[in-house]
């Protein structure tokens, strides 16, 4: 009897964390992903009956687990050869301690500062569908007694499981958004941007400026270096642009070698100041490409946008001040 209320309890509890999951989904509210992960760890936490759950990403060329959500706890980033997040994860298994501080992979730096007792912890490692291990639910402290790793695992698994999509999907729309070269955001992270936030920016009536640079006769960096010393450089370039940006300015590979930055709050003047400081740094600085020493110019396309036009229209405006900056000599600013 006892049980049946029980599942009726969780079955609730599912019910109702699925309904505002799928009401913030349709609703747009879960442009921001950490919302959706709240509400499946928050499901994770429903599923296994315990006071706290986390849901841990592995971003494995760095190294690092970073929670994607935590019930109780703040966003921690941790080295993934430490604490039994990590040891599920390379151990490729579930891990199961009522008995946390006598062991030695459990890290009690959390309670430590925060004063929660940890008395029992289940980590259910997370696959894609190719069975590659992108991350793990962390369960804290099951409510009646200890976990059991059979049983609890099995509740768990549809939380893990939706978690490991919603993981995957964000992984691929990041690195669709992504280019890989420079680890700038691409043109498609451009019209997701301005989509969001520069948007915003422009309905608040604020001015919002931007450039467009082009590394001038890139072609033969390529053709007397090679392929890869032109690769070099295109870092170089994303790097010293990026290297300029303040915090709100946001920047871009748009194409080839080409670069934006977009500067909210900001009029064409200040914008122009901008991209003139980025043009004499870049003429000042030679690139050491694979050895060779490279001197580099570019030409800078600047406006500030209307928020009238469509925005093709607008970044065309910029790219034909570019375009007046080539023909007329390179190496310069045009606005
Ligand atoms: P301009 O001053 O008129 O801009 O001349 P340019 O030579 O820079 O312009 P053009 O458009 O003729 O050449 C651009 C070159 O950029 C051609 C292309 O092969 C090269 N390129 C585009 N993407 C990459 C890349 O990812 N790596 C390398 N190494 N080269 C690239
Ligand atoms: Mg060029
Ligand atoms: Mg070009």
């Amino acid at each position: 009897m006892q049980e049946q209320d029980n599942s009726s309890r969780i079955l609730t509890e599912i019910y109702d964390i699925c309904d505002k999951l799928y009401t913030g989904m349709s609703k747009g509210a879960a442009r921001d992903h950490s919302e959706v992960f709240n509400y499946l760890t928050e499901l994770g936490k429903a599923l296994a009956g315990a006071d706290r759950a986390s849901f841990w990403k592995w971003d494995k060329r760095r190294h690092e687990l970073w929670t994607a959500s935590a019930t109780g706890t703040d966003r921690i980033v941790i080295p993934d050869s430490s604490g039994l997040v990590g040891k599920a994860l390379r151990e490729k298994k579930v891990i199961v301690t009522n008995d946390p501080y006598n062991d030695p992979d459990f890290n009690a730096s959390v309670d430590k500062k925060t004063g929660y007792v940890t008395r029992s912890v289940l980590v259910m490692p997370v696959t894609n569908v190719n069975g590659e291990y992108i991350g793990a639910f962390q369960i804290i402290n099951k409510l009646d007694g200890g976990f059991e790793e059979e049983r609890d695992v099995r509740q768990l698994s549809l939380a893990a499981l939706v978690c490991g999509i919603a993981l995957e999907s964000e992984t691929f729309q990041e690195a669709s958004m992504h280019d890989k070269l420079t680890g700038l955001k691409n043109r498609m992270g451009f019209y997701s941007d301005f989509s969001g936030k520069y948007t915003k920016v422009l309905n608040e009536g604020k001015p919002l400026s931007m450039f467009i640079c082009d590394i001038d006769k890139f072609k033969r960096v390529n053709d007397t270096y090679g392929h890869n010393a032109g690769d070099v450089v295109l870092q170089f370039m994303s790097s010293l642009v990026e290297s300029f940006a303040r915090t709100d300015d946001g920047v871009y590979r748009w194409g080839g070698e080409e670069f934006i930055m977009i500067m909210p709050d900001t009029v064409l003047e200040d914008c122009a100041k901008m991209a003139e400081s980025i043009r004499a740094k870049l003429e000042a600085t030679p690139c050491n490409a694979e050895g060779n020493i490279i001197n580099l110019t570019a030409s800078f396309g600047c406006f500030t946008f209307d928020p009238e036009k469509s925005i093709e229209d607008n970044v065309s405006v910029a790219d034909g001040h570019l375009y007046t900056a080539k023909e007329t000599g390179r190496n310069k600013v045009v606005y």
